[in-house]
């Protein structure tokens, strides 16, 4: 078992029991839908994307607090963001928890409270569970995303 006190922080608590642009989007230009079955968790990822621009971005859903919070934390972060900016950080968050990179290549904020993650395997694809959701609604892809 891994030691939740040395994974939870703060952050990661607060944006669990809070998280940040949890809600339905009507008026969302891309939706994808992701599950981790490894964990049951499950979420919607809704962008409004207007000339290359995320303009606004939500989910709903229901799972762990790792991946509760990893989704409020990517929207907070995604807003206001360009499409090739949003694949950039995907890149760069998904080697800061998988450990492929030793050291952040680029300043990813909020977001880096999560690369204790790295240290539980099973816990990397809750994670990353909004960013696979988030890079098929990018793509637009319609098949629902399975980190299986
Ligand atoms: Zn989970």
């Amino acid at each position: 078992m891994f030691d939740l006190k040395a994974l939870y922080q703060e952050v990661i608590v607060d944006h669990n029991r809070h998280p940040r642009n949890c809600h339905r989007m009507n008026d969302a230009t891309r939706r994808a839908e992701g599950y981790n079955p490894l964990c049951g968790d499950r979420l919607t990822v809704y962008l409004k994307l207007e000339q290359g621009k995320i303009v606004d971005v939500s989910f709903e859903g229901t799972g762990c607090a790792i991946s509760v919070a990893s989704a409020s934390l990517m929207t907070e972060y995604l807003k206001g963001k360009t499409e090739a900016e949003a694949w950039t950080v995907f890149e760069h968050f998904h080697e800061l928890v998988t450990g492929a990179a030793e050291q952040e290549q680029v300043d990813l904020g909020k977001l880096s409270v999560l690369a204790g993650v790295r240290e539980y395997p099973s816990r990397v694809k809750c994670a990353t569970l909004c960013w696979h959701t988030l890079n098929s609604a990018l793509r637009g892809e319609t098949a629902p995303v399975s980190t299986e």
